[in-house]
């Protein structure tokens, strides 16, 4: 069997479209074209081309962006100083702060003063608590983005033992509460799993999100699964790849996420999404 590789890059267009097709609606309408704010703290060049993403997607889809980009000795209290601005600036109806930040500052502290309606990220305690007690609003943006692309497939979760590596609070542990939503029997592995192997030969669906490339091994995947691959691993050659090993794992699976053009695409669709969501809140 060869997968079917899943292209998330040709999904994200079409979600870019419906969302591009709604904001010329709301302006038609004389309501305003949804503001987001993209705060990037230092000069990682990772993040730099994450931010330039976002801004071009948000022109894209006729978003009004703001953009920051602060220097790497800026301090908490100021960052947090501008994200009450953002908080109270009648344009902007998400805040996004570009993560990491850098290692003097508290990132869950940051995050945690961004008010919920404009955590266009999810990241913020209230949303994720939302999404757990399954009344979701704004929903963590990766996450999120994987439903979004299995839904495009017509891949329904619901019944099918889906194991998730990897436990982080921006994709893990919010996967694992979307995938219960839809109905999954859900496992999350994490660095103290003791058999790691034995869990992905039983999944139906595996999401890997660790950051560690070929962590997972073609031949552990069973026959016939759907594997998410959400790492991005830059190799000593410059070029990108997943934590899957890829070229196994696809003669295994039934459909297989590519690294590049697979889930991060997916991500930011959810990111203008869910900014459409907040501006519809905020009329
Ligand atoms: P993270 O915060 O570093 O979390 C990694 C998780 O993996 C942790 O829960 C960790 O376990 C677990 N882990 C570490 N070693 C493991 C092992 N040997 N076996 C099983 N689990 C292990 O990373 P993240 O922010 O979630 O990102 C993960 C990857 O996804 C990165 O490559 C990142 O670049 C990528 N990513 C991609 C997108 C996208 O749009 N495609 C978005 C976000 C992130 P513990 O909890 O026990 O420490």
């Amino acid at each position: 069997m060869t997968a079917t590789l899943i292209n998330g890059k040709a999904v994200s267009e079409q979600c870019l479209q419906e969302v591009a097709k709604q904001v010329g609606e709301r302006v038609a309408k004389g309501l305003r074209a949804p503001g987001l704010a993209v705060v990037l703290v230092g000069d990682d060049p990772a993040s730099a081309v994450y931010v330039r993403n976002k801004n071009a997607a948000c022109e894209k889809v006729g978003f009004r962006s703001f953009s920051y980009t602060l220097p790497a000795d800026t301090s908490e209290e100021e960052l947090l100083n501008l994200i009450d601005e953002l908080n109270h600036h009648a344009e902007v109806d998400g805040i996004l702060i570009q993560l990491p930040l850098p290692a003097h500052m508290d990132s869950q502290h940051i995050l945690e003063r961004i008010r919920p309606d404009k955590d266009v990220d999810g990241f913020h305690p209230y949303n994720v608590g939302r999404l757990a007690v399954r009344m979701p609003l704004l929903r963590p943006c990766t996450p999120k983005g994987i439903m979004m692309l299995l839904n495009a497939y017509d891949v329904s979760v619901r019944g099918k033992k889906v194991v998730i590596v990897g436990a982080s609070n921006i994709v893990g542990r919010p996967l694992a509460l979307e995938m219960m939503l839809s109905g999954a029997t859900v496992t999350v592995c994490h660095r103290f799993t003791e058999n790691l192997p034995a869990e992905i030969a039983a999944a139906d669906i595996v999401a890997v999100a660790v950051g560690k490339a070929g962590l997972v091994k073609g031949e552990w995947i069973k026959e016939g699964a759907i594997v998410i691959d959400v790492g991005i691993n830059r190799l000593a050659d410059g070029s990108l790849c997943g934590d899957v090993e890829f070229e196994t794992a696809k003669e295994r699976a039934l459909m297989i996420t590519p690294v590049p053009g697979g889930v991060g695409p997916m991500t930011i669709a959810g990111l203008m999404e869910n900014t459409l969501q907040a501006a519809r809140h905020h009329d």
